[in-house]
């Protein structure tokens, strides 16, 4: 039996649903699945119909930041939360609004923020759902992440999460890990130019993948790469704090990255690079191919 899925929407910029659409096998994956209402996917019930009146559903997805006096559909999206909550069997917030906060932390609406959290703090509001909270955060989620999670929850398998609900699966691990740059990292060699296939962006370029939870570098984007093969930092978009400022630029006091790797002391930081810089590794300083 299909699974039925809801999307609404709270403040928004479409990204997430729009990434959603990349799903490499979306033919059979809506042979499993079947929206009651998606704001691009047809649909049987339109959001008026959705918001007015309550529709059998499995999971609710909730993409984007929630804040009071915020409608869709001419109904409070607090509201609409609400009458299909207590229901649903699962909830997935999708994308990093919808999780933390997001860019709409600064909207003009004063209490926007994510659905169990802003930031890194817990909101009361709907934390009587928790239980049934799963979130992928990031700006967007990546596709297979969402499809994936869905699956899992179909099969009435509860994915191991963190302590934002995301799975481990895919949030245990760093960005960082799996980047084609990783040996530029170790060596501390930088990346002079966006684009190039040289160098690390760690060190100038504000690259924040070694502090970013994600598998961006594990499962790669459209099956084929990630931001950081192809030359751009990381904006370390799964995280509670996103979006900081300055994001192609990595802020440094006395020469040392403002922030560095997850739970890596300062001390072995400068011990390491101490080390890795009295040496030059010529193969690491030349081009890798001439274009
Ligand atoms: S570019 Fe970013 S992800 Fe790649 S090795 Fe450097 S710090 Fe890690
Ligand atoms: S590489 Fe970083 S900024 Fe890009 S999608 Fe992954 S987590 Fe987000």
């Amino acid at each position: 039996m299909k699974t039925k899925l809801l999307w609404i929407q709270g403040l928004a910029c479409n990204g997430n649903a729009h990434s959603f659409l990349n799903y490499p096998q979306m033919a059979q994956f809506l042979e499993d699945f079947t929206f009651v209402h998606h704001p691009i996917i047809d649909s049987p019930f339109t959001l008026e119909e959705i918001v007015s009146d309550y529709h059998p559903t499995d999971i609710l997805l909730i993409e984007g930041a929630i804040a009071e006096g915020f409608t869709r559909g001419g109904e409070e999206i607090i509201s609409v939360i609400k009458r299909y909550a207590p229901y649903v069997k699962k909830i997935v917030t999708i994308g990093s609004c919808a999780t933390f906060g997001g860019v709409f932390k600064n909207s003009p609406y004063p209490d926007g923020g994510g659905f169990l959290f802003h930031e890194e703090q817990k909101r009361e509001r709907f934390a009587s759902y928790a239980d049934k909270v799963v979130s992928i955060s990031g700006c967007p989620i990546h596709p297979d992440l969402l499809a994936t999670t869905l699956y899992m929850l179909k099969e009435q398998i509860d994915p191991p999460l963190d302590a934002f609900h995301r799975p481990k699966e895919f949030f245990a691990y760093t960005v960082h890990n799996g980047c084609t740059r990783n040996e530029y990292f170790e060596y501390k060699v930088d990346n002079h130019r966006f684009g190039e296939k040289e160098g690390c962006m760690f060190y100038d370029h504000g690259c924040q993948a070694p502090f970013t939870h994600g598998s961006c570098n594990k499962i790669l984007w459209n099956e084929v790469n990630s931001k950081t093969r192809a030359g751009q930092p990381c904006m370390g978009c799964t995280e509670p704090h996103f979006p900081r400022q300055n994001l192609f630029v990595t802020k440094k006091n006395m020469g040392i990255p403002q922030y560095l790797p997850f739970d890596v002391p300062k001390r072995a930081y400068l011990t390491l690079s101490g080390v890795t810089k009295a040496f030059k590794i010529s193969r690491l300083e030349k081009r890798l191919f001439d274009v």
